[in-house]
């Protein structure tokens, strides 16, 4: 929300005392000017103002439409058979007499009309048993209560127009701010206080895209004259989103490449050379290529910026430690950080064991380690003996001091939030940095939201993988799928059994994780090696159980999504995932991404369970549960259909849509409010090239041309700036 202090407090709205404001604040909206930024979430199109003489003939066409009459009776009764409560009124004009009806729950009704009144009415009209014409729960609007009176066509807020609706929460709800009462502040504000909204673009940018004036869209929003002018106006709206947000992403940028000054490293020597012929591979070329790109990087003196990008198993881990061992080459320590303590772990023994021999000091930092060793650790990073550091976000924490820190991977940087990035690189002086993802973005998506990084993209997956097999099945079939993961066990391989975790519910998961673990060891696995493994384990319990999985001498593993991300076990070619509807889209292929890495066949077996799926959409309604459930099938579907990462982002895009799949607070998007970067992706594009254009010729925004500009972005968006050297 906007944190325009100046704008004047909402009390100066009718209507709104101290208690609703109160309310309207924690919900975030604070001023007169949030109210007024407050967008509708659709429309209802009641302009059609017809006579009730041919209200018949719109009968089956389930439009609404607005009538304009007298009341000519008023009755409150309970219906013949039924026995509900009813409220009638009849309204008449010129052309024809029209009932309306309320059912249950109209008791507030009661005294509000009389005879006389002059009311708008908006419905579908329908025909009653009997063939009469009426109206059932219209909206309404009373216009006239007072025969002297003239009509009062101001009080036309919920019929005879296009009329917004706005989503209200329930504690909006509790102090009257339903949609109607929210419709009614609004318009207020907007009939009173239009003055306070200021223009935000150059009257250059408007022409050149016909957009109109702020305070029109504002209206046009609120109140559409038309479909026209409230498809300006929303246009307007949107472009004016997506040039800010895309102005933030070129001021950031630009920080980066121009005013920060960072180590710069020499080109990579011995260390890193013995490293790539002792590898028990080749480097795909799509690594090499990325490899190169990130050296050219850090042989710069302004710091690096890049993401990089690569599907699950594309092998990011080994690019990254090369980059590393650049920095040690240079006298400098490198922070390597992971988003659990599992994963932290295997990168660990990963880095530690390519290295050996080689006189480079790695360490491991996490939380559950003993108060002793943290300790011990934290000596070794502060006095720079600790070359390496790989850890999780225990990394962050205050009495973690690097002597020389040069250079700062995160891996899977989706899994941290923008301020534990900012933490880790303000532990070093303008370190260079990289970020890695295997979540793929569709690539106008990834171009527009992290167009203030560097982007580097592994496409291409190391020879001799197969493609992992995917099936889905049903509860009915699970026992042949056990048996086959016993067969597999038998011939050496190693299977993953995954229950989905889900914070609500964590302890029935881990109930229902521990007691598989349980029945398997006892039973039909009694002559194989189970493991159990989640995330309430002890530190080194969790340690022991990877290392024993990683060995091989644990064939089975039953777990959580504690082994979501990350884990390279090539032996493991069975990933059996319960309960799968429960699973997002990304969260699967991670999971599938666990296995085909080494050079055997893999497979991955979604077991459907339609009834504990029913069960965790208790609380939803009967509309929205269907819905969930149609996307499970479309999940699951495409899970079967495709291994690519990125045709998979897609489908997850489209049933998540953007806010939820990217998640504000990771990518640092600011709050979209009427813009959607899929569907509007044209005007993004445009606001995108028109914001760097605008930066790149006036970089501070000084002409006075652009003081609208400059004006709305220090209110607004400037204070995201800060955190901005992050992503
Ligand atoms: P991710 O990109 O998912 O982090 P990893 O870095 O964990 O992938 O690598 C996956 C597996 O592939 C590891 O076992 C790694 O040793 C192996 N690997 C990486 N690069 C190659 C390569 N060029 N050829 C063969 N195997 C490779
Ligand atoms: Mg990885």
């Amino acid at each position: 929300m906007t944190k325009s202090s100046s704008s004047p407090s909402l009390q100066y709205i009718k209507g709104i005392g101290p208690k609703r404001a109160d309310v309207l604040r924690s919900e975030g909206i604070g001023t007169i000017e949030d109210l007024l930024f407050y967008f509708p979430r659709g429309y209802l199109d009641r302009s059609a103002i017809v006579p009730i003489g041919q209200l018949r003939s719109l009968v089956s066409s389930g439009e609404e439409v607005t009538v304009i009459g007298e009341v000519t009776k008023v009755e409150a009764r309970r219906a013949w058979k039924s026995n509900r409560s009813m409220y009638i009124l009849n309204v008449e004009d010129e052309s024809g007499l029209l009932r309306c009806v309320w059912f249950e729950g109209s008791r507030w009704l009661r005294g509000l009309f009389d005879e006389r009144d002059l009311v708008a009415l908006s419905a579908a009209p329908t025909l009653d048993k009997r063939g009469r014409l009426q109206f059932v729960h219209p909206a309404f609007d009373r216009l006239k209560n007072d025969e002297e009176d003239e009509p009062n066509w101001a009080n036309m807020l919920n019929t005879g127009a296009i009329i917004p609706k706005y989503s209200s929460t329930r504690s909006l709800t509790e102090v009257g701010l339903d949609s109607r009462g929210l419709r009614r502040i609004i318009r207020r504000a907007l009939d009173d206080h239009l003055d306070l909204i200021t223009e935000s673009l150059s009257d250059e940018i408007r022409d050149r895209h016909r957009l109109l004036p702020l305070r029109n869209a504002i209206h046009g929003i609120h109140k559409p004259a038309s479909n026209e002018d409230l498809a300006s106006s929303q246009r307007r709206l949107k472009y004016d989103e997506l040039f800010f947000f895309q102005l933030l992403l070129a001021f950031r940028k630009r920080g980066w490449s121009e005013d920060i000054r960072g180590i710069q490293f020499d080109p990579p020597g011995n260390k890193t050379r013995v490293l790539r012929t002792s590898l028990p591979f080749e480097l795909t070329r799509a690594q090499d290529r990325v490899l190169g790109e990130i050296c050219t990087d850090l042989q710069t003196s302004r710091p690096m910026n890049r993401l990089l990008q690569g599907d699950v198993g594309s092998g990011k881990t080994v690019v990254a430690l090369l980059a590393a061992l650049v920095a040690v080459e240079n006298g400098c320590q490198a922070a390597f950080m992971a988003p659990t303590e599992v994963l932290a772990d295997q990168h660990f023994r990963t880095l530690s064991h390519l290295l050996r021999g080689m006189d480079v000091n790695v360490r491991l930092l996490v939380g559950g380690q003993k108060k002793k060793l943290r300790l011990d650790v934290r000596d070794d990073i502060r006095r720079g003996s600790a070359q390496i550091v790989v850890g999780t976000h225990a990394l962050l924490e205050e009495g973690v001091e690097f002597a020389k820190l040069g250079l700062v991977v995160i891996d899977e940087q989706h899994r941290f939030g923008v301020d534990q990035r900012a933490k880790l690189r303000q532990k070093g002086m303008n370190p260079h940095v990289l970020v890695m993802t295997a979540t793929p973005i569709p690539r106008t998506l990834a171009m527009t939201l992290y167009g203030d990084l560097d982007m580097s993209t592994i496409d291409e997956m190391p020879a001799n993988r197969l493609p992992v097999r995917t099936a889905v099945r049903t509860q009915k079939d699970k026992a042949k799928a056990y048996d086959f993961i016993a067969h597999e066990a038998r011939r050496g391989r190693q299977a993953f059994i995954v229950f989905p975790l889900i914070e609500s519910s964590e302890k029935l998961d881990l109930q229902a994780a521990t007691a598989e673990f349980e029945v398997l060891r006892d039973g039909l696995y009694r002559n194989l090696a189970v493991g159990l493994l989640h995330g309430r384990l002890k530190s080194e319990e969790k340690g022991r159980v990877m290392e024993q999985f990683v060995k091989g001498a644990i064939n089975v593993l039953v777990t959580t999504t504690v082994i979501e991300v990350g884990i390279d076990v090539p032996n493991a070619t069975v990933m059996l995932v319960e309960n799968a509807e429960r699973f997002g889209l990304s969260q699967l292929h991670q999971l599938r991404g666990r296995v085909g890495r080494g050079q055997d066949k893999s497979y991955c077996i979604l077991v459907s369970n339609a009834a504990v799926f029913e069960g965790s959409l208790k609380k939803l309604s009967a509309d929205e549960r269907r819905q969930e459930q149609q996307k499970a099938r479309v999940r699951l579907e495409t899970m079967e259909k495709t291994n690519d990462g990125f045709e998979i982002a897609e489908v997850d895009l489209r049933l998540r849509g953007p806010g939820e799949f990217f998640g504000t607070r990771q990518s640092g998007v600011p709050g979209l409010r009427i813009a959607n970067i899929v569907e509007d992706i044209d005007i993004l594009k445009q606001a995108r090239a028109d914001a760097f254009s605008l930066l790149h010729k006036d970089p501070q925004l000084l002409s006075h041309v652009n003081a609208p500009v400059r004006t709305r972005f220090e209110q607004k968006y400037k204070a995201t700036l800060d955190i901005s050297h992050v992503s």
